[in-house]
């Protein structure tokens, strides 16, 4: 150790202790540590023009599990004979700053593959290397550095998750133990004139803390994270078993997946930790199941949307974006707004963007259902557009994966086959024909008869009346006919497939414009 070395850790994400080699570096190498987060004014200024209470980018439930997890790091930390410092402002200016006053010699940090990031680290990495400060940044959030994936696919993301996981093989890691204690931390220096505060409140950053009826679903942190980790795993016969299409949609009371995602995206659990756990499990069983649909199986799929994300210039939106078909969406605010308030008329559709609202999270089969409603299905209406509602209510929002699967689900990239679509009608029914999903979600439709539930705008008035539910009074009607809706889709779809195949991917406004 460098006698009187001082290092900073910046949290952003990977907020834990287990599996944090950044930390674990910084830790084994200085005499002072300075754990720091930055309240970025980008993620967390509340904007009161948003459709639902949050900031400009994120959901108040998002905002609310990132600060609890924050609190519980501090927890952790305090164990361990450290602190959280949190700081406020633009955390470019912030992190120079807190270089330069605390005469750091060492900057350690999770890589993040996110634009957003990119751009923020470049700034502090320049400061840092013309300033002599060692930097420290290992590839930690996912389980492959999604730069040598590219690479060793000749320069490019590989395109279906079969080829990434044959050419990502085992993780390199996995050889060599994973680090999951750490026995102390060094202390906190000398903060000097910096002002540093606890973990704010919702309502200390300026929020109204809207009391919800019902307790939330996700409560953030590492600590929660690894119990809601060992509990979804300590039926090992699951785990080995586990395949993806065969988990139930409408599961509710008992959610049919881990519900992990949003501790993995924040970082509060190691994806690394949790393949590890996986591979464990899967030794004691001969007939485990197998990438993409086993639970390992799910963990490539999140690696393989970060290697595309990070290979693919303008991932995030149809223009520019190579690998997106170039498709005349419809702009139409009104259907938009129907969809993401749930007052499509399909109760299937409508209960999932309750429980999206209400929980910030939805089953895997759920997001497709509504993706595809809103997209390619029925509303014809364009994907970014359904990305946002979903990056904003979504607790688990991840750059990568969101617009991974938006582009997925819109058939603009990686999948197909646009004639495929999910009926809002029958879908559901094939898991709940009873509707007890619609029902808890849609408390307005719980007298409906099991005969309607899916399609109430069938029931003859008698029946609406007993059921208390007329159909244009007390629930909307259908925003349109499934049956004409999907055809048209098929339609428009296959003439823009014509057309970008024709134009070699060259399409241009006009021609878009032309399809309309
Ligand atoms: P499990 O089935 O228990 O899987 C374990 C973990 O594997 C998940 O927590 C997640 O990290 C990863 N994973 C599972 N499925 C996928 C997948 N298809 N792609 C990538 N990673 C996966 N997932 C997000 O984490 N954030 C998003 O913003 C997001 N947006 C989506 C948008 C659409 C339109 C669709 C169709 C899917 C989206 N997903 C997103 C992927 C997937 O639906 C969720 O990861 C999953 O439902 C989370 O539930 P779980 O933790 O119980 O998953």
């Amino acid at each position: 150790m460098t006698s009187g070395s001082k290092s900073l850790m910046w949290f952003r994400k990977g907020l834990r202790i287990h599996d944090n080699p950044a930390l674990e570096y910084a830790a084994k190498n200085s005499t002072h540590v300075y754990p720091v987060f930055v309240i970025d004014p980008h993620y967390m200024k509340p904007d009161p023009t948003a459709f639902s209470p949050g900031s400009k980018l994120a959901g108040l439930n998002r905002i609310r599990f990132l600060l609890e997890s924050l609190v519980d790091l501090d927890y952790n930390l305090k164990k361990l004979g450290s602190r959280l410092l949190v700081l406020h402002g633009e955390p470019g200016n912030v992190l120079i700053r807190c270089l330069k006053e605390w005469d750091i010699k060492r900057l350690c940090f999770e890589y993040d593959t996110e634009l957003y990031y990119q751009a923020l680290d470049a700034k502090v990495q320049s400061y840092a290397l013309e300033s002599g400060i060692e930097i420290f940044s290992p590839v930690s959030h996912t389980l492959f550095n999604p730069a040598e994936i590219i690479q060793k696919n000749g320069g490019k993301p590989p395109m279906n998750c079969l080829s990434f996981s044959k050419i990502a093989g085992d993780p390199h890691w996995l050889s060599s133990s994973l680090s999951t204690t750490l026995s102390m931390i060094p202390p906190v220096g000398d903060v000097g004139n910096f002002e540093v505060s606890e973990v704010p409140t919702v309502k200390q950053l300026g929020y109204e803390d809207i009391q919800e009826e019902e307790p939330p679903i996700f409560k953030g942190g590492e600590s929660e994270a690894l119990r809601r980790l060992r509990e979804s795993i300590k039926d090992k016969e699951w785990v080995a078993k586990f395949e993806k299409p065969n988990t139930d949609p409408s599961a509710f009371l008992k959610p049919a997946t881990t519900m992990l995602s949003p501790y993995l995206k924040f970082g509060c659990l190691s994806s690394r930790y949790f393949y590890q756990c996986i591979k464990e499990i899967e030794k004691e069983f001969k007939n485990h199941t197998s990438p993409p649909v086993s639970l390992l199986g799910q963990l490539f799929w999140r690696d393989f949307f970060y290697t595309a994300g990070f290979g693919t210039p303008n991932f995030d939106r149809m223009r520019g974006n190579k690998i997106c078909r170039q498709i005349p969406w419809n702009n139409d605010d009104e259907l938009l707004a129907a969809w993401r308030d749930a007052r499509t008329g399909f109760p299937w559709i409508d209960a999932i963007m309750v429980q999206l609202r209400k929980w910030g999270w939805i089953h895997h089969l759920a997001r497709h259902s509504v993706a595809c409603f809103l997209t390619r299905g029925d509303l014809f209406i364009h994907w970014e557009k359904g990305r946002d509602v979903f990056e904003r209510l979504l607790v688990d929002s991840d750059w990568a994966i969101n617009n991974g699967n938006w582009l997925w689900l819109s058939c603009s990239s990686f999948f197909y086959q646009y004639h495929r679509i999910y009926s809002p009608v029958t879908f559901g029914k094939k898991y709940d024909p009873t509707g007890a999903y619609i029902r808890h979600f849609l408390p307005v439709l719980k007298d409906m008869p099991m005969e309607y539930i899916y399609e109430p705008w069938t029931a003859p008035l008698i029946i609406q009346t007993k059921a208390n539910c007329i159909i244009g009074k007390d629930y909307p009607k259908p925003v349109i006919s499934h049956e004409t809706a999907s055809k048209e889709c098929k339609g428009k779809m296959a003439a823009a497939y014509e057309l970008n195949k024709e134009k070699n991917g060259m399409v241009s406004d006009e021609d878009l414009q032309n399809l309309r």
